[in-house]
Order: structure tokens, then C-alpha cells, then sequence
């Protein structure tokens, strides 16, 4: 299933990619409801299947066999037929969202590629690197990625991220696909001078300006794509491409990362990883290659799809 969160007359709405339309999933399960003669329909599909994808993956295992119910009589729904109308909309028709606005944890790897860290002259890491983001910097498709004009060195960086499912705490390897919802396209905007050159070393200053965490287009669920470690991914700017690579060049997988994690930390439904990055990214070129205002930034994961966002310079 490929889930999304999108935007229809004003109203921010959680729904699934089917047949080159949006189905409006809360809606489509209250029609059900209703013909099924349920009485307080909408208070009962907002229990079962809420409107907004963190309620959706707080109830994940309610709420992912009610969606394929949805999908199942909406394929059967006819155009012409007045139920079409309320529970799905042409995909042109819809602004898509990051999948998740809200999550409560954004947390990203470092050097999780060996020819990465080859690039930036560092060791791989004996243990994943973390760092993370704030959900202030999400942006979804085709939303401009803002250069702030504190930085000269806004970088890209093209990464697969999955999306958790299930809370869990101390989550051994072999179960640590059971809590991974699905998976999505993430670009790991970084601001190099702030990553970089400031005090005490850290790396989340640069990597979480407004702006920074485009996410999408859609959480592609697991049954969708049961390994993902044999994705085609990269990064093109303008056309040109600067990253390709595979997700089997990971260092540490995501049934490593989750294990990691969880041994520190809650994992919650919604909290969104991103896995890190291949080689090709623009400070490591020669001469080095940052983001400018007119670029077009496209980061894709195969199975996945395109997440694509123009880049402007941020207002004062
Ligand atoms: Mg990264």
C-alpha cells in the first residue's frame, strides 16, 4: 500500500495511491460503515482508521486491514457513482504532504556508506552515528527547500528512511521488521559550514534548518516492499546525477538500526530513521557542489518513487 498524507480544499487528509487516484481512507471506511447500517459511523472509522497518518500508526494493526477494506470497494466504486465523489479524489487534483508532519522523533545516521565516509575522509563507524532532526524542518513534494542566508554550503543528500510502526523497547534483530511500518524517500539537507565548523562537534545545527527534511512522496508499506536492502538510490540536481547507489552498500541495516536504537530508547508509532547516505555528495566534489537558488533537487528510491523540491533562497 502506498499511503500519504494530503491536502483537498484546505483540508490536511491521510489516503492511499490507488490507480492514479487518492483515496481518501477515513472517508471510505465511514461509507463503509454507513452502508453497513453502523450508526455513529465517522466517531467509529476515526477510532479504527483516524484521518492523519500518526493516529493511523498508533492504531497500526486496526487500522492497516481496515485501509485494504477501503481500497478493496473503492476499486469496485464507479466513477459516476455519487460515493466516488466523497472517498476519492483524481491525484492532480490533491497536494501531497510528507507522509508524516508530526512524528516524534526524526533520527538520522551518519556514514552509514562506505564510499560516503571514504568521500569525507572518515572511519566507519564500529556503531551507528546519530543525530537527529526536529519536525519543524519536514517539507513535502515539490515544496522549495529554503537556503538560509547564514549558510554558503547547503548540501544534498538522497537517503531511504522507514517509518516505525509499533512502540518497542529492546527489539532483538530478527523481530525488527515487525515495528517498521514501511518506508519512504528522505533528503537529508545539510548545511556544511553549520555541520561542520561549529562548537562541540555536533552535526545537528546544519542539519535541521526550516526546511531541511523533505519527505515522500508516499510510506510505501512493508508488504509493498519486503527488502529493503536492494534498492536502486539516487540523487540528481538538475538532471544531473551526483548520487547512485544501492541500499545493500548499508553498513548497518535497518533490522541493526532498529535493534540499535531501541537499546537506548522508546521507539514510538510514526518516529521516522533515515538511513544515511551514499557517495557523490557536493562538498566532497571538487570543485565542491552546493545547492543554489533555481536548482532542482531529486532524490529517489526505487520502489519508492521521486521526491522532488526546487530550491529558493530563504525570505530575511
Ligand atoms: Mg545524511
Amino acid at each position: 500500500m502506498r499511503l500519504v498524507t494530503f491536502e483537498f480544499q484546505g483540508r490536511t487528509r491521510l489516503g492511499a495511491l490507488q490507480d492514479g487516484r487518492v483515496v481518501d481512507l477515513n472517508r471510505g471506511y465511514a461509507v463503509l460503515l454507513a452502508t453497513g447500517g453502523v450508526v455513529d459511523f465517522q466517531g467509529q472509522a476515526d477510532r479504527d482508521l483516524p484521518a492523519n497518518m500518526l493516529g493511523f500508526l498508533e492504531a497500526w494493526n486496526v487500522s492497516l486491514p481496515k485501509a485494504k477494506d477501503v481500497l478493496a470497494f473503492a476499486r469496485d466504486v464507479q466513477r459516476d457513482d455519487p460515493v466516488a465523489q466523497a472517498i476519492w479524489h483524481p491525484s492532480q487534483a490533491v497536494r501531497l504532504r510528507a507522509p508524516i508532519l508530526n512524528p516524534r522523533k526524526i533520527i538520522c545516521l551518519g556514514l552509514n556508506y562506505r564510499d560516503h565516509a571514504k568521500e569525507t575522509k572518515q572511519e566507519i563507524p564500529p556503531e551507528p552515528a546519530l543525530f537527529s532532526k526536529y519536525a519543524t524542518a519536514i517539507i513535502g513534494p515539490d515544496d522549495p527547500i529554503l537556503l538560509p542566508s547564514v549558510s554558503r554550503e547547503v548540501d544534498y543528500e538522497a537517503e531511504l528512511a522507514f517509518i516505525v510502526a509499533r512502540r518497542g523497547r529492546h527489539i532483538s534483530k530478527s523481530q525488527a521488521l515487525d515495528y517498521v511500518a514501511g518506508y519512504t524517500v528522505f533528503h537529508d539537507v545539510s548545511a556544511r559550514d553549520y555541520q561542520i565548523r561549529k562548537p562541540g562537534g555536533q552535526w545537528m545545527l546544519g542539519k535541521t534548518f526550516d526546511t531541511f527534511a523533505p519527505m515522500g512522496p508516499a510510506l510505501v508499506t512493508q508488504e509493498d516492499l519486503p527488502d529493503p536492502h536492494v534498492l536502486d538510490i539516487r540523487m540528481m540536481v538538475n538532471g544531473e546525477t551526483l548520487q547512485s547507489s544501492n541500499t545493500r552498500n548499508l553498513v548497518f541495516t535497518v533490522q541493526d538500526i532498529v535493534a540499535y536504537c531501541s537499546h537506548v530508547f522508546t521507539l514510538e508509532p510514526g518516529d521516522v530513521i533515515a538511513t544515511g547516505t551514499p557517495g557523490g555528495v557536493g562538498f566532497a566534489r571538487k570543485p565542491p557542489r552546493f545547492l543554489k537558488e533555481g536548482d532542482v533537487a531529486v532524490a529517489e528510491v526505487q520502489g519508492i518513487g521521486a521526491l522532488r523540491n526546487p530550491v529558493r533562497k530563504a525570505p530575511r
